[in-house]
């Protein structure tokens, strides 16, 4: 089963995003969870949440990929910066509950200077801080192609906030395709070598989810500039391979191309006829 969609807008809600998705020939979304810029998160309508959980169901949807907005930084060297961060993941850790099962990506963050020990440390702090027992959502790191001073560069920064946090069974990793590539991982010509890396550091079974973008950019150029599928520098072959590897099955793949929504019903549809087991 190839689960894959784009990014949906949550403006109109749960059951929205759902028809939204169905138009596209999605089976699986991303979403952010409020504003990607940040702000007040909209109040949650359960009979909403229940017209899509039920529309789901219908449609075997797989799992979701929430996005938390961009301007949480986890590693901010300002304390309120931080605060924002942990009081913004913990409500939208709650809110996430209303969609049992799902996953919540977010971008490590960036250590502004303090250097990548630090920025590890103070992610993996407020994940300890917020990550309940009960909760039933995966937090998903997402690969970062260390633009700036992002952390999360490489899989052994992952691994090392990884092995920091308590509730190791509340996390994963979420891998961007062209992240890596932006971050120097050749998924071009040895897409086998980049998942046995990924195995021998973090471990595959970690991996939950892949942001599927091409790059406007070469391999470790460190811009993280998304590309449409097929018109990058990673092109279309990758893809192919990405989608029918056998460690890759059944991951959710969400496409974060710059595309309008027909854009992204093409290529969900491209993909689809790529994919060996349709
Ligand atoms: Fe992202
Ligand atoms: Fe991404
Ligand atoms: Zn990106």
């Amino acid at each position: 089963m190839l689960y894959i969609g784009s990014h949906i807008s949550a403006s109109k809600g749960y059951e929205a995003m759902g028809k939204q998705a169905l138009k596209l020939g999605a089976n699986t979304f991303a979403f952010f969870t409020r504003n990607p810029r940040g702000g007040k998160a909209k109040a949650i309508d359960e009979e909403d949440v229940k017209r899509f959980l039920a529309l789901a169901k219908e449609h075997s949807f797989g799992k979701l990929v929430a996005h938390a907005p961009y301007t949480m930084n986890t590693c901010a060297a300002k304390e309120d910066i931080r605060r924002f961060a942990r009081e913004t993941m913990a409500d939208d850790l709650a809110r996430m509950e209303f969609t049992p099962g799902n996953y919540y990506n977010f971008h490590p963050g960036s250590h502004v200077g303090q250097g990548s020990d630090t920025g590890i440390a103070m992610t993996a702090e407020i994940l300890n801080e917020v990550l309940k027992p009960e909760q039933t959502t995966t937090v998903l790191l997402e690969t970062m192609s260390g633009k700036g001073s992002e952390i999360g560069r490489n899989f052994e920064e992952l691994k090392e906030i990884l092995d920091k946090v308590e509730l190791k069974e509340k996390m994963g990793v979420c891998l961007d395709t062209c992240h890596v590539w932006d971050g120097g991982y050749d998924i071009v010509t040895d897409l086998d070598g980049v998942l046995a890396s990924f195995e021998e550091v973090v471990g595959l079974g970690w991996l939950k989810a892949i942001h599927m973008n091409d790059s406007m950019n070469p391999l470790g150029s460190h811009k993280d500039r998304h590309e449409k599928i097929g018109q990058g520098q990673i092109g279309i072959n990758a893809m192919e391979q990405i989608i029918n590897h056998p460690k890759l099955q059944g991951l959710p793949i969400i496409l974060e191309t710059p595309n309008d929504d027909a854009g992204w019903a093409k290529e969900i549809s491209m993909l689809r006829s790529l994919h060996k087991s349709e």
